[in-house]
């Protein structure tokens, strides 16, 4: 994806020997406890919002602001809205609705707002009497006649008192327990006198970076915007100050991207031959030839193997774009270097699959395929680990099972993961583990069909080689997508009985909105019994995650043979699923799932030469983002522009799964929001490795912090 800079081993040597105490801003890595009212109680406390210097304060910078600069008049008031008001009380009252509280009715002429509280004095009621001229802030929300405020804070004016309303707007930071907001507050101003020496590591003439701005003032301004402050984009984190930080975070989270991935490379890995006998022998039986990407994408992964150093490389495809055979090629230059592959899956069905292709695949070219799963029987188990260990069995399919700490390979070499997304990056540096002392780590290749878009791909796994397969098999027509409301269930089925009987098959999937996996089986078998009724003359079969694994197995067969006309499913079907003759898809309760998990589900058919098509059922009412998503799955096929338009409806962390990267810790910079930003920062992480080396360990203390340092990885 992006021309990643040559980082050699002596560049790395010189990054670990970095002395802190030589640089410029050391007084700013001096420990908080140097700063005024920190004894060792809240050193402690602010370890858990990761401050221990002077410089983490300065760059705990403001969540959000709160507008307290102008008054709203109570009439103009709207739901949700965060602001100042004035007024007059004209009464106070205490309640019992269910429980005890106090009502305060306070206006301003334009109108009337009811304060309520929960905790209160009696001295506190005392001071709220008829008359009283109040200040509050709060959150106005929408109440039964008024609208109201809970719990604002207020302050009593004296009668005629024009008080100031705040100059600048109010920064609000994430606290912890015991560390109050009015305790960051003091804290951030105590650091504040130091923020001048915060030291400038961007070189000026870097592409994307503001540098108008200095980095001092970009962080003085933001802990205090001045009142002439544009305060619309700053509460909308576009100001200038704030692109400014947004920037140089994302790039200093490129850097330690690129850190991990320049250890993690520098390892000894086993070198493969180039492909030889087998792989053409392979290529020669498939009935079909390789579309132009599958081979672009095949001939990357060639190239790497051959090195010395493991391959980390992502293979991003859309549904049915054909990864499976690139797997397999890369397998069979492992086993034809003298090397075990092993492929893992996240869904024993999946994994299930694999093993069928790779056997059907392999057992021509006397190629031995291990097997493993977490539900075998111990024999079984017991037999495919001899066959790992003693190097008979060349390839090794299974779920995470293939991991486990029993299972010993002979001489792994390759690691196939498919579905990235549902393993974290902790795992998948856990693989490299498996391999053996004398080959070295193995290499990976991770497969996902799940479109990432492209700026969070490189943000998000910069430190992964990316290949993208972007091309389907030759003959496929898109998948046309009709939404249908729930109440002609009726006619569905009569569409699915039509396409059955003239020889297709069809998937029928549940949903349900809660992830109760029993529940959700349950309604599957529900619905397979009412279905096999109305449709006496098909074949209606059911799998769910609860089946046993032979069960399971039994049913896919079934149903990939024609013995199965319908298969009803749970979303378990939602990955890698491969039965060419389902050309129609029918989707229960679509409004529910996520935009991606509809494309996958979706991506079941469409897989051989037919006219393809899905039915999203829906019910009524529709959410706004329910109606948004059904619309974006009629308007397009193109996984990229799904994963594109989820982004905006999700927000990154949902669709990466947060845990897998650093990016739910981002304290300025936003993906969505600061998207463009982040093939600059990309760029610019490369520039700055290259040229200017002495900045990558001080901007990853500044924003990355001890969490990936070098040697933990
Ligand atoms: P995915 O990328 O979703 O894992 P698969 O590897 O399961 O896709 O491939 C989808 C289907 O397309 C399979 O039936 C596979 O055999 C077929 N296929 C893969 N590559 C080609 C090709 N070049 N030409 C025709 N069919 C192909
Ligand atoms: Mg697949």
């Amino acid at each position: 994806m992006v021309a990643l800079p040559f980082v050699t081993p002596a560049f790395y040597d010189r990054l670990m020997s970095q002395n802190p105490d030589n640089r410029a801003d050391q007084a700013l890595l001096r420990p908080v406890s140097a700063l005024k009212g920190v004894g060792p109680k809240m050193v402690e406390k602010l370890q858990r919002l990761n401050i221990s210097t002077i410089q983490d304060v300065l760059f705990h910078l403001p969540l959000r602001y709160q507008d307290r600069t102008r008054v709203c008049p109570i009439g103009a008031l709207q739901d949700r809205m965060e602001t100042v008001i004035e007024g007059v009380v004209e009464y106070t009252e205490v309640v019992f609705k269910r429980r005890r509280m106090m009502l305060c009715r306070v206006s301003d002429g334009s109108g009337s707002l009811l304060l309520r509280f929960f905790h209160f004095g009696e001295q506190q009621r005392k001071s709220l009497s008829p008359g009283t001229h109040l200040r509050c802030f709060g959150e106005a929300r929408r109440g039964f006649d008024l609208m109201e405020m809970v719990h604002p804070e207020y302050r009593v004016q004296a009668p005629g008192a024009d008080i100031e309303a705040e100059a600048h707007l109010t920064p609000v930071y994430s606290t912890t327990e015991g560390v109050h907001q009015l305790t960051l507050r003091k804290l951030v101003n105590e650091a504040l006198p130091y923020v001048s020496q915060v030291q400038e590591w961007l070189p000026e003439a870097l592409p994307g970076s503001i540098t108008t701005i200095r980095l001092a003032e970009a962080v003085d301004f933001l802990h205090r915007p001045p009142p002439e402050t544009d305060t619309g984009l700053l509460l909308e984190g576009l100001h200038p100050a704030q692109q400014r930080l947004a920037f140089e975070e994302l790039l200093a989270h490129q850097l330690s991207l690129l850190q991990l991935r320049t250890v993690a490379r520098l390892n000894p890995a086993p070198e493969f031959l180039p492909p030889a006998a087998l792989s053409r022998q392979f290529l020669a039986e498939l009935p079909f030839s390789l579309t132009g990407a599958q081979q672009r994408v095949s001939a990357e992964i060639e190239a790497d193997l051959c090195h010395p150093h493991p391959m980390m490389r992502l293979v991003q495809g859309d549904v049915g774009s054909g990864k499976t055979v690139i797997a397999a090629l890369a397998c069979l230059q492992a086993v034809e270097s003298g090397f075990q592959a092993a492929v893992m899956a996240p869904t024993e069905i999946l994994a299930e699959q694999h093993l069928q292709n790779f056997r059907a695949w392999f057992a021509s070219l006397g190629i031995t395929v291990a097997w493993l799963s977490g539900k075998q029987k111990v024999a079984q188990r017991r037999e495919m680990r001899a066959l790992l260990a003693s190097g008979e069995a060349g390839v090794a399919i299974g779920t995470h099972a293939l991991f486990q700490e029993d299972v010993h390979f002979h001489r792994l070499g390759l690691v196939v993961v498919d579905e990235q997304h549902r393993f974290g990056v902790h795992q998948r540096l856990a693989l490299r583990q498996k391999g053996s002392e004398q080959a070295g780590d193995p290499h990976q290749m991770i497969m996902t069909a799940t479109p990432i878009p492209r700026t969070l791909a490189q943000t998000a796994y910069a430190d992964l080689d990316l290949s993208v397969i972007d091309e389907l098999p030759p003959g496929r027509q898109p998948i046309k997508t009709v939404a249908m409301n729930n109440t002609r269930r009726a006619d569905v089925v009569e569409r699915v009985a039509k396409a059955c009987r003239a020889g297709q098959q069809c998937y029928w999937v549940c949903t349900l909105v809660e992830e109760s996996e029993a529940l959700q089986c349950e309604a599957a078998e529900v619905t397979q019994i009412s279905l096999q009724d109305a449709l006496s003359d098909l074949k209606v079969g059911l799998v769910h995650g609860r089946l046993k694994p032979d069960e399971k197995q039994a049913v896919m067969q079934d149903f990939k043979s024609g013995a199965i006309n319908l298969l009803v499913a749970t979303t378990v079907i939602e990955v890698g699923v491969d039965v060419p003759n389902a050309t129609l898809m029918v989707i229960e309760n679509s409004e529910r799932l996520g935009l991606s998990q509809l494309h996958q589900l979706r991506g079941r058919v469409g897989r051989g030469r037919g006219q393809s098509s899905c039915v999203l059922l829906y019910q009524q009412p529709l959410s706004q983002t329910g109606r948004k998503r059904i619309e974006a799955m009629r308007q397009t096929n193109d996984g990229f522009l799904i994963a594109q338009i989820d982004l905006e409806l999700r927000g990154p962390g949902e669709l990466l799964g947060t845990r897998q990267t650093g990016l739910a810790q981002l304290k300025v910079a936003d993906l969505s929001r600061d998207e463009a930003l982040i093939p600059l920062a990309t760029r610019a992480a490369g520039i700055v490795i290259e040229q200017y080396p002495d900045a990558v360990a001080p901007l990853l203390q500044r924003w990355v912090g001890e969490n990936t340092q070098y040697r933990e990885v």
